[in-house]
């Protein structure tokens, strides 16, 4: 097959700054501090030293937002929309530097980085840029929240950053954003780009740390919404943080995601589905169709096909272009995952590949658990697929909303009218009908119950940016 992709540039841009990185406050990078290392999950190799931000690193970060944040809101509309676009632009011109970049620190396979997760940033700039030139017209009640914190987790490290950056943006909003402490490497490249595309100083601001940092963040009085995308327990410990506040807030959280299969779906279409559905990024995605449920009649030979496809995925350096699964974020989460399967009293099939030494799992697939089992509850965050059979619709929703999250769904049928007749009935932020993972700027993408609150994409998703406001002169009542 073809070479493994170059990781030459991505090398000579941290060897520019010398393997050290400071935050980005106020449109430059001030020195590296004591900090951290990050890792390339694939083979452990030390990347780069990134700082751990302080509680006096936030405070310089949130204070130069606040400086910058009324003029950026005072250029109109347009304005703001041609830096977007300009950013937009940026990305596709060095997406071959983030999506390498992103796939060394991350471990995600590089067809997913080059052709999933860039061409989505690009169109989320794009979009919202577009959006930002609406603005006036379309909303003139509203405006921008102020500053805002960004808070976001390691598995889509640059489409996270886009999903908050952009919208926060074309609002008119200035932005700290705190990328996780495993992937920091694209946000920190990011900040250059946005130099060059001309985005004023202080309007984005990266201070780079772990969990501690984040909470310095997000409990700043200055900060005056919380955009977080992470885990339920640390969303949980975030809603108490900002209680009372009188912040905004948008939590994006986990899921156990169901994949329903009838009897009469397209099998071969459903199985490619699944592929996608839970070996995309490993399974370390938020919206993994982690649960298989599928009806009797057909699980046998559907399992049959499923186990063929996964005994033919590629596993192994996620720079190699014909990779299908790449590595697991790091060795602690390896363990958990593995702990997790251990545990379970399920049958276990791994997939057949040779599995490469290093930080990696392989596609695994449960049958016969029990709907209360933790494997069957509880998100894993890895390429671990459990199944249950169900016989009617009825029962297949019970099962749909047997957990406490309500991220995605997806449901296989060709009969119209049973997958119309589902989706409404299923606890899920989205419903996919003969489809799986599909997203777009231009539609509201999060979960209910314990899968958090909010939309990010479309109008919807903008509108958690911004707030009411009324202009104009105080109106002399007029009286009879
Ligand atoms: P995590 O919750 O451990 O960390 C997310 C971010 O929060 C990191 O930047 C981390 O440093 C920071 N953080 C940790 N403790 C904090 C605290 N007390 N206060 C403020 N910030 C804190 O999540 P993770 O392991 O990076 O990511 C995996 C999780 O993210 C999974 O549960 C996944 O489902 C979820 N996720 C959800 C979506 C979605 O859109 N719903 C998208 C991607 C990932």
């Amino acid at each position: 097959g073809p070479a493994p992709e170059s990781a030459t540039e991505a090398f000579d841009w941290i060897a520019r700054h010398d393997g050290k990185f400071g935050h980005f406050i106020n449109g430059a990078f001030i020195p590296a501090g004591q900090g951290f290392e990050t890792r390339a999950p694939a083979t452990g190799q030390v990347l780069a030293q990134v700082t751990q931000g302080s509680a006096a690193d936030i405070e310089m970060a949130v204070s130069a937002a606040r400086k910058a944040q009324s003029k950026w809101a005072a250029l109109p509309g347009h304005r703001r929309a041609q830096i977007l676009y300009a950013l937009a632009r940026l990305v596709q011109k060095h997406a071959r530097l983030l999506a390498v970049l992103e796939t060394l620190d991350c471990g995600k396979p590089i067809r997913e980085s080059r052709d999933i997760d860039l061409p989505l940033v690009a169109r989320h700039f794009y979009y919202h840029a577009g959006l930002a030139q609406l603005l006036e017209a379309e909303q003139p009640q509203m405006g921008p929240m102020g500053v805002c914190a960004a808070v976001i987790p390691w598995n889509f490290p640059l489409l996270m950053l886009a999903w908050k950056v952009a919208p926060a943006l074309a609002a008119g909003n200035t932005v700290v954003l705190k990328p996780a402490e495993w992937t920091p490497l694209t946000a920190l490249l990011f900040a250059e780009i946005s130099r060059e595309a001309g985005l004023p100083k202080g309007v984005l601001n990266i201070v780079t740390g772990d969990g501690e940092t984040g909470a310095a963040l997000v409990a700043h009085p200055g900060v005056d919404k919380v955009a977080f995308t992470g885990s339920t327990g640390v969303g949980r410990k975030i809603r108490a943080a900002t209680a009372g506040s009188g912040k905004g807030l948008t939590l994006e959280l986990g899921g156990k995601s169901p994949y329903i299969v009838f009897d009469d779906a397209d099998l071969d279409s459903a199985v490619e589905g699944l592929v996608d559905a839970i070996w995309f990024n490993g399974g370390q995605v938020c919206c993994a169709g982690s649960r298989l449920l599928v009806q009797e009649g057909v699980a046998e030979r559907f399992h049959a096909r499923l186990k063929a496809r996964m005994d033919g995925l590629r596993i192994g350096d996620p720079l190699d272009k014909c990779i299908d699964v790449g590595a697991i974020i790091d060795p602690e989460h390896l363990a958990r995952i593995t702990a997790m399967v251990d545990a379970c009293d399920g049958q276990i099939h791994r997939a057949a590949t040779d599995l490469p030494a290093g930080c990696y799992y392989p596609p695994t697939l449960i049958t016969g658990l029990s709907a209360a089992s933790p494997l069957m509850q509880e998100e894993v965050f890895g390429p671990v697929l459990v199944s249950m059979t169900f016989r009617t619709p009825a029962e297949a929703v019970e099962l749909a909303n047997n957990t406490r999250y309500g991220l995605a769904a997806s449901v296989w049928t060709e009969n119209v009218n049973l997958a119309l007749d589902m989706a409404p009935k299923i606890r899920a932020g989205v419903v996919w009908i003969n489809a799986t993972n599909l997203f777009d700027a231009a539609a509201g993408f999060g979960g209910v119950r314990e899968s958090g609150f909010g939309r990010e994409g479309g109008w919807e998703g903008l509108m958690a940016w911004l707030r009411p406001k009324v202009q104009g002169k105080a109106l002399k009542p007029v009286l009879p």
